[in-house]
């Protein structure tokens, strides 16, 4: 941030008084403007043993899968933010939605909420952030070509618990720590 939204002045970057971190601070009109993390919401949907996976048509990670998931929109809920995903990104509708996973990615300022639902009749088809949508069993998820490590950790624990219901093992809480890039 380089100029005020509310006038568009030039901000200050520093620890504001009474404050513990940096902020964007504009001395023209006082407002101190917060950064917040981002909050992404996303979908495992099932239907009869596969799994809803959609290959990016976009970037980052161009032609890589993924759950459907985005960013969160304002007044909406994670639940429905999720759904929501689910419908733009694979055409798909899905019932049903208990959260799953919550994901830090402290690095990058992110947390992921991850909701398991049913996929309603199987239907589903690629939509403009995607190139493909297809259903997987858990053998044949694509584990080489993930485009996130957040879908990684989120599919791993639905393989290594077989899958098992949500009453009994709880939603998955757990911070991921991006890996160094190592330069090319
Ligand atoms: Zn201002």
């Amino acid at each position: 941030m380089n100029y005020c939204s509310q006038c568009s002045h030039p901000v200050d970057f520093r620890v504001p008084d009474d404050d513990s971190l940096p902020r964007h601070v504009c001395d023209n009109c006082g407002t101190v403007h917060y950064i917040n993390p981002k909050i992404i919401v996303g979908c495992l949907a099932e239907w009869e043993g596969q799994i809803l996976i959609c290959k990016r048509a976009i970037e980052p990670r161009y032609g890589l899968w993924t759950l459907p998931a985005g960013f969160m929109e304002r007044e909406e809920t994670a639940a429905a933010g999720a759904a929501r995903e689910t419908v733009e990104e694979a055409r798909a509708e899905v019932t049903d939605l208990s959260l799953y996973a919550v994901l830090d990615v402290p690095q990058i300022s992110q947390l992921y909420l991850i909701y398991r639902g049913t996929l309603v009749g199987g239907r589903h088809a690629p939509g403009p952030e995607s190139l493909e949508t297809e259903l997987v069993t858990p053998d044949r998820i694509p584990w080489d070509e993930l485009a996130f490590p957040t879908m990684q950790v989120t599919l791993q624990h639905y393989v290594e618990t077989g899958g098992a219901d949500l009453t009994q093992t709880g939603p998955l809480t757990k911070t991921i720590r991006r890996p160094t890039r190592k330069p090319c």
